[in-house]
């Protein structure tokens, strides 16, 4: 590759950062990292209605948290319009665009009339300029619209790296508005100065772009700019096949850390959807930024898998540090009202449960045991603390509160019960479980206990 390798994500600050948005951002950072190029956050919000500055800080805050690091921006398109205004200027004087002053009724009239024709509506020219062409008087006091002189003939050619070549004849495209009366830039021309001026050379973006892309390098060959490489990446789909959207859940990134996933497991899941490696399905950061050359992205729509997003999850939980998952559960309590140390004992309660949890909440709903009174359901303690168990349950007590509180000691102390009662572990562990644990299942109880201070056991299983 000669040209430096500059992707960009350019979201429109309209609404929190969606999934989709995600993994397209994932994929440009990713081919950006690959390449030792730079990754650009631009935010396009020229359409003021709609845009929140509060999005934009929701956006920022996702990729910070996806750890989507950027080398420039992020760019504003609403601080860029005097430089619009000068290429607009600039085409004008070159003879690449030009004023058109159809009003909105002429322009619905020739639609009309197209329609009627039995043609597809398109704008039909009457304003663009030609040599010997007589153009309309210009109507008094009417503002026009600039549009760009979009090549008749011929046609637009790309090899899309997700879609392989792409070709659109000329004839299919209007020349488009690239300037409103009012002197706005339109969506598409913004994009095209602002990939020219920020010299990306490759723009990843989702396949409901496509349709510009051609108008999009129109409008650069017509500026001299080169082109950059463009890959298309298909639609997530929600488990029945629709879009991805909110009707399948979640699907702002933000929601994802406040169900307690972690962003290395998000980003291993997106990265997987729409892209593969060989069968390798975890992989971590550093093997992604190497194996992600920009081959190998899938044609065909991905589809939203929970459960395999779960897995992942799961996975990543049960590899990170104990010290670093501390922190995290800790964060979970302080979100619940509960003031937890990130502590060593903290540290190790996580690594007792952290095999056998999907999210962070789930780790912090085992570890709420440790943390607040339980509450045993009736049923249990009716099924598992039985007259047959209770004079052992007393017995254990007694031992527990004499003894050395460690795990191994506490194993020998519910040993020497078990054979002094003549009851089997199951009948005294689930006893334990339920009114200690407040469930029945648990990892091995004597490890379970020995993370609890000692008075917490004591109290739980006073007078039973
Ligand atoms: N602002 C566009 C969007 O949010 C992205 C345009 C692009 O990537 O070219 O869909």
């Amino acid at each position: 590759m000669t040209r430096r390798v500059r992707t960009r994500i350019a979201p429109s600050p309209t609404g929190f950062l969606h999934l989709g948005t995600a993994r397209t951002a994932l994929f440009s950072w990713a081919f950006a990292r690959h390449h030792g190029g730079d990754f650009i956050l631009r935010i396009e919000d020229t359409d003021v209605a709609r845009s929140t500055q509060e999005a934009v800080d929701q956006i920022i805050a996702a990729m910070k948290w996806l750890r989507l690091d950027h080398d420039e921006g992020p760019y504003y398109q609403m601080q860029r319009l005097d430089r619009y205004k000068q290429v607009v200027d600039q085409m004008l004087a070159k003879g690449t665009a030009y004023h058109c002053y159809c009003t909105p009724e002429e322009l619905e009239a020739m639609r009309e009339a197209q329609r009627a024709r039995g043609e597809k509506p398109r704008y039909d020219g009457r304003w663009r300029p030609e040599p010997g062409k007589a153009l309309p008087p210009v109507p008094a006091g009417a503002k026009p619209v600039v549009r760009f002189r979009n090549p008749v003939d011929g046609d637009v050619t790309w090899n899309d790296m997700v879609k392989g070549p792409i070709t659109i004849s000329n004839r299919e495209l209007d020349d488009l508005i690239i300037c409103r009366p009012d002197g706005t830039p339109t969506y598409n021309f913004c994009v095209v100065v602002d990939d020219w001026d920020m010299q990306i050379s490759h723009v990843i973006r989702g396949d409901d772009h496509v349709n510009n892309t051609p108008r999009q390098i129109n409008i650069l060959r017509a500026l001299g700019a080169e082109l950059p490489e463009y890959g298309h990446v298909p639609m997530i789909l929600g488990p029945d096949g629709d879009k991805l959207s909110k009707r399948h859940g979640a699907v702002s990134v933000m929601q994802y850390e406040e169900g307690g996933y972690l962003p290395d497991a998000m980003v291993n899941y997106l990265a997987r959807l729409g892209w593969s490696h060989g069968d390798d399905e975890l992989f971590d950061r550093e093997q992604l930024v190497a194996w992600f050359d920009g081959s190998h992205l899938a044609r065909s729509p991905a589809q939203w898998d929970a459960a395999k997003l779960n897995w992942v999850n799961a996975h990543v939980i049960k590899h990170t540090p104990d010290a670093e998952l501390a922190a995290l559960v800790a964060a979970q309590f302080a979100s619940r009202g509960a003031s937890v140390a990130a502590d060593a004992l903290l540290e190790q309660r996580c690594a007792l449960f952290k095999d056998r949890c999907a999210t962070l909440v789930e780790l912090a709903d085992w570890l709420a045991m440790y943390v607040v009174d339980v509450s045993p359901r009736e049923e249990d303690v009716a099924q598992h603390v039985t007259d047959a168990v209770r004079p052992a349950l007393q017995a254990l007590r007694d031992r527990l509160a004499a003894i050395d509180w460690d795990k191994g000691t506490i194993a020998g102390a519910i040993k020497e019960t078990l054979a002094a009662h003549g009851l089997k572990m199951p009948q005294l562990a689930h006893a334990l479980r339920v009114l200690v644990c407040g469930r029945v299942q648990t990892p091995s109880i004597d490890a379970v206990l020995a993370l609890f201070p000692r008075e917490t056991v004591l109290r739980r299983l006073q007078g039973v």
